[in-house]
């Protein structure tokens, strides 16, 4: 699933020594899901039904979080309407006093479960988009039918006046239509545009050539945003996840490792960020087995890579060390070969030369097909 923008940021209840407590939590309800995007940030090996936590534990989950401070509880999966007890855990969620997004494709939200889901009290919705029609779209999301399907869901979301953020993941495919992606969400009643460019990471990093935008597509994108920003203010709110290969310096992954938002697989493993298992030396604990409160605050992973004690010169007298912390650790494993090093987005780093030459190559001659996940 790709993954929810900020809602709001309210400030941490509580603390831990200097720890404060997490403030958002993403639950990966499961990894199925009837689409297959070619960016979907999921791991290539997608855990089985027969591994999700089951109803149970996740409302329990959901109440531990709450807590220890959680006040925004992100519902995704893979698609989160392919668990049949859906509306249960929301319920779950919302009597646990966490605030409650769904990111969802809209594939499986009938209109009367979305019914049941405004009963008992879901408060916003998070819809992706593939594409601004059918043919792209479809041909993107891997599901014929799935844009018509979704354009049913958002006019059910804009009838019963849920909030809506409209979440538009951009690549080379798409980030020509923007304007129009924009003309869309005002359309659509959403409240909220998030235009997040293609992360590098899961089915992404495998469709890497197929989905990378070019320097001229990036630079329009971004002065479209920031015209749209001042036109919209009031209107439509934006959230601008910019292409990392083409930016100066890195984004805050996560906000910093550890620092406010932690991510429940599947099979309730708990983790600092979405793909943290591609580092290998890292173990990450168990919801089945330790508390959260515990895996939050004491854990070896949660622990590894937070605040800025950890990082390597030239970020420990960079002057941004507490802006953007370093970076993306699973980039820079991925980029460096080291998670411990400076993510090599940044032109400061002595490992920057690989995006330039990973730029370089896939700028060169055509794109290729996308190969999407299997079913
Ligand atoms: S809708 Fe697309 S990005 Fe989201 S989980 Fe399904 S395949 Fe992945
Ligand atoms: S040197 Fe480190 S702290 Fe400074 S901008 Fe680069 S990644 Fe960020």
């Amino acid at each position: 699933m790709n993954k929810p923008s900020p809602i709001e940021q309210p400030e941490p209840a509580q603390t831990k020594g200097t720890v404060p407590p997490p403030l958002a939590m993403l639950a990966e309800l499961t990894h199925r899901c009837p689409l297959s995007c070619p960016y979907c940030s999921n791991p290539l090996a997608l855990s089985g039904k027969e591994g999700e936590l089951t109803t149970g534990e996740w409302i329990d989950v959901f109440r531990q979080a709450a807590d220890i401070g959680v006040l925004q509880l992100h519902i995704s999966g893979g698609e989160p309407a392919s668990r049949r007890d859906l509306v249960e855990l929301v319920e779950g969620a919302v009597q646990a006093g966490l605030y409650t997004n769904l990111v969802t494709s809209g594939i499986g939200l009938t209109p009367r479960r979305m019914d049941e889901l405004e009963k008992v009290g879901l408060e916003h919705i998070q819809l992706s988009l593939q594409g601004t029609n059918a043919e792209l779209a479809d041909r993107i999301g891997g599901y014929k039918g799935g844009y018509d399907r979704k354009m049913q869901v958002a006019a059910e979301i804009a009838k019963r006046g849920i909030p809506l953020t409209l979440n538009a993941v951009m690549h080379r495919h798409n980030m020509d239509d923007l304007e129009r992606t924009i003309e869309m969400a005002l359309e659509l009643g959403a409240r909220r545009l998030e235009v997040a460019c293609v992360q590098f990471h899961g089915w992404a990093l495998k469709n890497r050539a197929a989905l990378m935008p070019t320097r001229q597509q990036t630079d329009k994108v971004k002065q479209q945003v920031a015209e749209a920003q001042a036109r919209l203010r009031g209107v439509l709110a934006f959230d601008f996840v910019p292409p990392d290969y083409y930016a100066d310096f890195p984004k805050a992954c996560m906000g910093g490792w550890g620092s406010t938002g932690l991510n429940i697989t599947p099979d309730g493993t708990v983790l600092p960020c979405h793909v943290a298992q591609s580092i290998p030396h890292l173990e990450f604990d168990n919801i089945r087995q330790t508390p959260l409160r515990d895996i939050w605050y004491d854990s070896t992973a949660f622990n590894a890579y937070r605040g800025t004690g950890w990082m390597p010169e030239p970020c420990t007298s960079c002057e941004r060390k507490e802006i953007d912390f370093g970076g993306c650790r699973c980039q820079a494993l991925l980029l460096a070969g080291d998670a411990n090093a400076v993510d090599p987005v940044c032109s400061l780093s002595p490992d920057h030369g690989r995006i330039i030459d990973i730029l370089a190559a896939e700028m060169a001659g055509q794109a290729p097909d996308f190969t999407y996940r299997k079913l």
